[in-house]
């Protein structure tokens, strides 16, 4: 925990009257609960000020969320603190008036590809960046208020970015922050039925997943979501996306991912996930980034599919041959 860091970040928050907040393009529960958590953690705290989360990007199995606010001219910008949540890079962030803002602060928990702003709060150890909101208002819950309506969202983002408290970044801080916010009060059963249930529909989608997934020699389990496939199942990007969760529970698979073709963009973008080995690097060759077990990356072509594969399955056997314990 970097208290001297989150010091300098609460004198920032106390010295502007307006804040603006922003996140990452294809947004995901982690970074809408953490923005709209830290929103209304500031809204409640100091009730005097401006502040604002203007975004576009929407998922829609975040919708129960609610909406964010509407645009306000470029020039309430201009003195205003910009905070960045849970956005590893720069050209990541969704509203690109963050570079009008007076100042900027990152907080995140990805490893850093790069740093900006002028305060920068990273720890890469956390399981979620909602986490970190979470001891921020633990660090200062003398002077910072919250209510069941933030800790909702950042429940949200907890649970989503931790796999349900399953990955390995999963922590006694984590669980020690979740407490704090189901103290708050989180319906975490109505929470749990939004994010989770799903239509009758998409469960015959992913027997198909199951029926067409693939395996290289040394277990990278894959599956290419095609056009074809996508207009059978009438699927969304975001619904074909999805589904590299429906390979993560595979005995000796110990990363697995997903090609979704982007008719439009003529882009495939590839979901890779592992537990055990890191892929990261794997990302970052191809135009991507994330988390040792979590990222993402695009690929531009078939063979450059095929290519990331070969050097998904090489690094998976290396790893293999040179560790244990794996399963
Ligand atoms: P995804 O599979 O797209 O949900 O990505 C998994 C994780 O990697 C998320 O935390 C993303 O924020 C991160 N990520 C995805 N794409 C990139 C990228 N191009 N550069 C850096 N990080 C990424």
């Amino acid at each position: 925990m970097n208290m001297e860091m989150m010091e300098k970040i609460l004198q920032k928050i106390k010295e502007y009257d307006r804040i603006m907040i922003f996140r990452h393009v294809r947004n995901d529960g982690d970074c809408v609960g953490a923005s709209k958590g830290l929103k209304t953690i500031l809204q409640l705290s100091f009730p005097e000020k401006e502040v604002y989360l203007i975004d576009t990007d929407t998922a829609a199995y975040l919708e129960f969320l609610g909406p964010e606010d509407e645009p306000v001219d470029e020039e309430l910008y201009k003195d205003a603190l910009g905070i960045v949540v849970d956005t590893a890079s720069e050209n990541r962030i969704s509203n690109k008036n963050y570079a009008l803002c007076k100042e900027l602060i990152k907080i995140d928990h990805h490893i850093p590809l790069e740093n900006y702003g002028s305060l920068c709060w990273v720890e890469e150890e956390r399981s979620s960046c909602c986490e970190m909101i979470v001891v921020f208002y633990e660090a200062f819950k003398d002077q910072l208020k919250i209510n069941s309506e933030a800790a909702t969202y950042l429940y949200t983002g907890m649970v989503t970015d931790s796999g349900r408290f399953k990955y390995a970044g999963t922590n006694g801080h984590t669980l020690r922050a979740a407490a704090t916010l189901l103290d708050v009060g989180v319906d975490i059963e109505t929470l749990y039925a939004r994010l989770y249930l799903e239509a009758f529909g998409y469960l015959k989608f992913k027997a198909h997943v199951y029926n067409r997934m693939q395996i290289t020699e040394n277990g990278v389990a894959y599956l290419f979501v095609d056009k074809a496939m996508q207009e059978e199942f009438g699927l969304t990007q975001e619904q074909a996306s999805a589904c590299v969760g429906n390979l993560d529970s595979i005995r000796d698979v110990i990363c697995w991912m997903v090609f979704i073709e982007n008719a439009e963009t003529e882009t495939i973008r590839v979901r890779l996930r592992s537990r055990f080995v890191t892929i990261n690097e794997i990302a970052e060759k191809y135009h991507g980034g994330g988390h040792a077990n979590a990222s993402g990356a695009t690929v531009y072509s078939i063979e450059e599919m095929n290519a990331l594969l070969a050097d998904a399955d090489q690094h998976v056997k290396q790893y293999k041959e040179t560790h244990e314990g794996w399963l």
